[in-house]
């Protein structure tokens, strides 16, 4: 194993073991629940908006390490940013994730490259990608309004 993915788990693990933002929001701007039946991952997202910043992102639910991982890094890393920003980095996660491409995550991102490796297994992949699909989700509710 390259020390790289040693890293890359030990990142993943960190945050499945202290989730970032782990809890449930009084009063959320929105919230959003994901399921992922193939593996048993229940997440519900929850955020708090400043006009088009998300002054507020958490998360709870249950599941596999890299289900709840993933809800850790992507709750840290929208906090402050603003909805076309996140919306931007769902789409980098996606094409790091489906299409194998190497998108440029910024320095306070970089723990998304935790979860490149998951690439490599198709059957986690829905495991990686359930908060952020639910919350591509609940963003594109905006556009239909
Ligand atoms: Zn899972």
């Amino acid at each position: 194993m390259k020390i790289e993915d040693e890293l890359y788990k030990q990142i993943i693990m960190e945050h499945y073991k202290s989730p970032k933002h782990k809890e449930t929001m009084e009063n959320p701007d929105k919230q959003q629940e994901g399921v992922n039946r193939s593996c048993g991952d229940e997440i519900t997202l929850y955020l708090k908006l400043d006009g088009d910043i998300i002054k507020k992102a958490s998360f709870d639910g249950v599941g596999c390490s890299i289900s709840q991982a993933s809800a850790s890094i992507l709750t840290n890393v929208i906090t402050g940013k603003k909805i076309s920003e996140a919306k931007n980095i769902i789409e980098k996660f996606k094409k790091m994730l489906l299409r194998g491409e190497e998108p440029e995550f910024a320095e306070e991102e970089s723990d998304i490259e935790a979860l490149e490796g998951v690439k490599r297994y198709p059957i986690r992949l829905k495991c990686a990608l359930l908060s952020w699909n639910t919350l591509e989700q609940m963003l594109d509710e905006d556009n239909k309004n």
